[in-house]
């Protein structure tokens, strides 16, 4: 493979752009070259400038759940522009999308749309506090809920992978409202709630974590999270982006067995376009303005567009629920032939796995927090990243992230990911 087009469009990029990226983690930085400038998809494969063939483990970070340029979603897309871009006045479908989502997914009334996770994050803790009068909130360590100010203490995903969980800009009057836990910790929630008594609105978490790696919660964590948040009158705030309409189509809660207070939504939500969402009761719903005094709005959200691929992307999934166990046992495949391609060559490592969300850590402890996942050697990652990148396979190019599997990825193509893994060396 070589990457001669991608390089000079990087290089040009930097002029303009500031590293060269709109988003942080796009950019090789945390393993080292150029980054690969993409000029098409279709199903499992990414196409770059250099018309090398790749076979895609990000799917645009989650989004892109049945391939990409999935037809229906396309289309969808297509018929809709011809109407107009965008309005600033209510649509039909924005009720048909709405309707749709709150059928699938337990326990929510009513769902309002934004353009991003970070929106839907930023918003739904504005709701939390609007609804119960209170201002700190608890998040874990590792988890990212988007850059919005208050979730910027220590915080996975890109943050992390560039040395920046906390970052320069956030005031110390917003730091000291942010309370830090450990996840799968449940005596580190307790203390805080304990030493806090009455003053937090919301626990806000990834319910499966995808942002340190994939870190999927022990049962009694979970539940026991419930448990304090009723008993402390705290809102339980499920951050849903990557594992909504991804676990099943009722997402992390579905899957899980437990019902969160507020969810929030990204990714698969909007088909591929920019589209976030925070859903709840209607009673805790009513706080929001127009209804209620809790202020949020957007001059782009219900874009026509955005709620045309997100309701031909749900329609899909309300249709073919079966998607979600077939992706969970080629996610299972992969992880059994890289645990035993793996076992045979001298690097200690951990597989994580819910579902379709996977991770690899380059570590002999096993991967339950933050502290746990940047253990994993980061030289052995860059190797694998590389090593696995010269045969075709597009992972992620951080140890922070997880992979995400989408329905196009055949048996074939696993099997060539297995074998690339297996011709590497470490
Ligand atoms: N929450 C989680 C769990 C995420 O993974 C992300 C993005 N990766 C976000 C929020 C922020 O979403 P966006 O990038 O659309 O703002």
């Amino acid at each position: 493979m070589f990457y001669k087009r991608s390089s000079a469009l990087f290089a040009e990029a930097q002029k303009y752009i500031p590293g060269g990226v709109n988003s942080p983690v796009r950019a090789f930085k945390a393993v080292g070259g150029d980054p690969i400038f993409v000029k098409r998809a279709k199903g499992a494969y990414l196409y770059d400038e250099d018309d090398n063939r790749l076979i895609d483990y990000i799917a645009s970070w989650g989004p892109l759940i049945l391939g990409h340029a999935y037809a229906p979603v396309i289309d969808a897309v297509i018929d809709k522009a011809k109407d107009g871009t965008s309005f600033g006045m209510p649509t039909e479908i924005e009720t048909e999308i709405a309707k749709l989502a709150v059928s699938m997914v337990p326990n929510i009334d009513k769902i309002r749309f934004v353009n991003s996770g970070t929106e839907a994050c930023m918003s739904a803790v504005r709701l939390a506090r609007g609804f119960t009068g209170k201002d700190k909130i608890i998040k874990f360590a590792g988890c990212y809920h988007g850059h919005s100010d208050s979730f910027l203490i220590q915080a996975g995903s890109g943050a992390v992978t560039f040395g920046s969980p906390n970052s320069p800009g956030v005031t110390q009057g917003t730091a000291k409202d942010t309370l830090l836990a450990k996840y799968n910790d449940l005596e580190s929630v307790r203390q805080l709630v304990a030493a806090n008594e009455g003053e937090i609105a919301t626990i806000i978490i990834e319910p499966v974590a995808g942002n340190m790696g994939c870190i999927v919660p022990t049962d009694e964590f979970i539940k026991g999270l419930r448990e304090i948040c009723t008993q402390e009158n705290i809102v339980l705030l499920f951050d849903e982006v990557m594992t909504g309409f991804r676990l099943g189509k009722g997402g992390a809660q579905e899957a899980l067995g437990i019902d969160a207070d507020i969810v929030c939504f990204g990714k698969v939500i909007g088909g591929g376009l920019p589209v976030g969402a925070f859903a709840a009761s209607s009673e805790i719903m009513a706080h929001l303005a127009p209804e209620g005094p809790v202020y949020q709005a957007g001059t782009l959200s219900g874009n026509p567009l955005a709620m045309a691929a997100g309701l031909a992307m749900l329609t899909e999934l309300n249709e073919r629920p079966e998607v979600f166990e077939n992706l969970a046992k080629k996610t299972e495949y992969l992880h059994k032939g890289f645990d035993s391609v793996l076992k045979n060559k001298s690097v200690p490592y951990q597989i994580n796995r819910f579902g379709s969300m996977i991770s690899v850590h380059f570590t002999d402890t096993p991967v339950i927090d933050f502290e746990t996942s940047v253990k994993g050697n980061n030289d052995t990652f860059i190797k694998y990243f590389h090593g696995m990148l010269d045969k075709g396979i597009y992972l992620p190019p951080s140890a922070f992230e997880s992979y995400f599997l989408n329905d196009a990825l055949s048996y074939d193509d696993l099997d060539e990911t297995i074998a690339a893994l297996d011709a590497l060396e470490f």
